[in-house]
């Protein structure tokens, strides 16, 4: 049976990503290394564009309303708010399928796995501080736990690899980008630039939303929900570049790992006998409609992630169009180690794509709650061929009148996802056709979307809209402050 490591970054985005060749300034030689010996999944969407759910998610191969892992975690105690849960002990995990199958299963790094990690031997993680940090970049524990998860990582591999194993290297990085912004918020008054503003990236082209009125609420308001989205709410353009640029650098120092991976692999000479998976748990704004990391919304920089094999069997500059999950994670690893995996899973597995077959599937669909309960906005999305549509509680009557919280887009012919046809007239009936997939995929899955509470107080949608205009707490500040 194949050896397989899979590595995860935490926050990467595919435009931070060579292999996807869409940006210019993308510095990622080493992933871009498995793109180009392997497969490069070009629509693999998240189940959750946030940390906890997404990790409880592909582990376990559920949806965050089956797992019971909605959120980070909870702050406040407002009973309405659906108290995050642990995984269910009986729920099948990756990590014990392949160690009942003979399989050691070893795992390094960030965990956020809320017990979808059982199965593995987890490497306690810890911190080792940088010596020397450029200037521009500060950093913070994100890139001290990754050193230190690396160092223990050499010293497994130093040893003498185990001949059965499943690894998972699991990277922090990019995420020292929010601590980036935590030391560059525009809420404190104008932000320090030390780099010359003509070695910083351009803006993408969708960084401007159009017409803001024409969002659904929750996204309209990401900056009164959330810190970071209100730290950057008064960037100008070249701050927008600054934060793109520190992006590129904590994505690079990610790709170091890799690279890391990547040569202990072939000095102990199994490089090419074992599968190595690239892959991030959620992606990041990118300055795309005027948002950085990920809260809320479903577009393309936050939902799509990078995803990329190589390995045995796997055809080298494969580009995979196939709509895939990452739920497909758990069947795909075993139907490629042959091993049985869980009947009753939602994904499908991607092996058969690996070398080159082809794939079918009308959808793939993501799921948002809250990320620590201080506002809660349940959505869903729907990414079909050629559209993408969303649909949220909040402003819909509790889904009785959906109109008050959609999206639609068609990726077709907007991929910035510029422009939100959910009312427009000539597109109602792709509006209907996605409406209905919505109400198939929630009756598959048993998934109780119209039974949550949206609890959202009204002065977190109260100023006019755009993120500019945000001005004092967010949600979470409010709470977090000593009253
Ligand atoms: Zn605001």
């Amino acid at each position: 049976m194949p050896n397989i490591v899979v590595i995860v970054s935490d926050h990467l985005a595919t435009r931070a990503v060579g292999a996807y060749e869409e940006s210019a300034w993308a510095d990622t030689p080493h992933m871009d290394r498995i793109g180009a010996r392997g497969a490069v999944f070009e629509n693999m969407y998240t189940s959750c564009p946030l940390s906890a759910p997404a990790r409880a998610s592909f582990w376990t191969g559920r949806f965050p309303h089956q797992t019971g892992v909605l959120s980070n975690g909870l702050k406040g105690d407002d009973p309405r708010v659906v108290a995050n849960r642990s995984v269910p002990e009986d729920m099948p995990t990756l990590g014990a399928r392949f160690s009942a199958a003979g399989y050691q299963t070893i795992h390094f790094g960030k965990t956020h796995d809320s017990g979808a990690l059982r199965g593995f031997e987890v490497v306690p993680p810890g911190e080792r501080p940088s010596e020397k940090v450029p200037v521009g970049y500060p950093e913070n524990s994100d890139t001290w736990k990754d050193t230190w998860a690396m160092n223990r990582f050499c010293e497994w591999a130093d040893k003498g690899l185990p001949e059965q194993f499943l690894c998972v290297v699991d990277l922090q990085n990019p995420h020292n980008i929010c601590g980036w912004i935590g030391e560059h918020s525009s809420l404190d008054g104008p932000v320090d630039h030390p780099i010359r503003p003509s070695e910083l990236p351009e803006l993408p082209a969708n960084h401007r939303v159009p017409d803001w009125q024409n969002l659904p609420l929750p996204v309209r308001y990401i900056c009164c929900s959330h810190n970071r989205a209100a730290q950057t709410a008064r960037y100008t353009d070249e701050d927008w570049r600054y934060y793109i640029d520190a992006f590129r650098h904590y994505s690079k120092m990610a790709d170091d790992h890799v690279g890391t991976v990547l040569q202990k692999l072939e000095e102990q000479g199994v490089l090419d006998d074992t599968l190595v998976v690239m892959m991030a748990d959620h992606g990041d704004g990118m300055g795309s409609h005027q948002m950085a990391t990920k809260h809320v919304s479903f577009y393309e920089e936050m939902a799509r992630v990078p995803f990329m094999v190589m390995g045995p069997g796997v055809r080298a500059g494969a580009r995979v169009d196939t709509l895939t999950s990452l739920l497909d994670l758990f069947p795909g690893l075993c139907d490629y180690a042959g091993i049985g995996a869980p009947e009753d899973l939602p994904g499908v597995s991607f092996a058969p794509l690996l070398s080159g077959g082809a794939g079918e599937r009308a959808y793939v669909a993501s799921q948002w709650y809250s990320e620590w309960g201080c506002t809660v906005s349940p959505g869903r999305m729907i990414r079909s061929a050629r559209y993408k549509y969303t649909s949220y509680l909040e402003g819909s009557a509790g889904g009785r009148d959906p109109s008050g919280g959609e999206e639609l887009y068609d990726l077709q012919e907007d991929r910035g996802e510029m422009v939100n046809l959910a009312s427009d007239p000539t597109h109602r009936a792709a509006l209907l056709a996605h409406r209905a997939l919505l109400q198939d995929h929630l009756r598959k899955e048993d998934d109780p979307f119209y039974s949550y509470d949206v609890v959202v107080d009204e002065r977190w949608r109260s100023h006019e809209a755009g993120y500019t205009h945000h001005r004092g707490p967010t949600a979470v500040m409010a709470l977090n402050a000593p009253s």
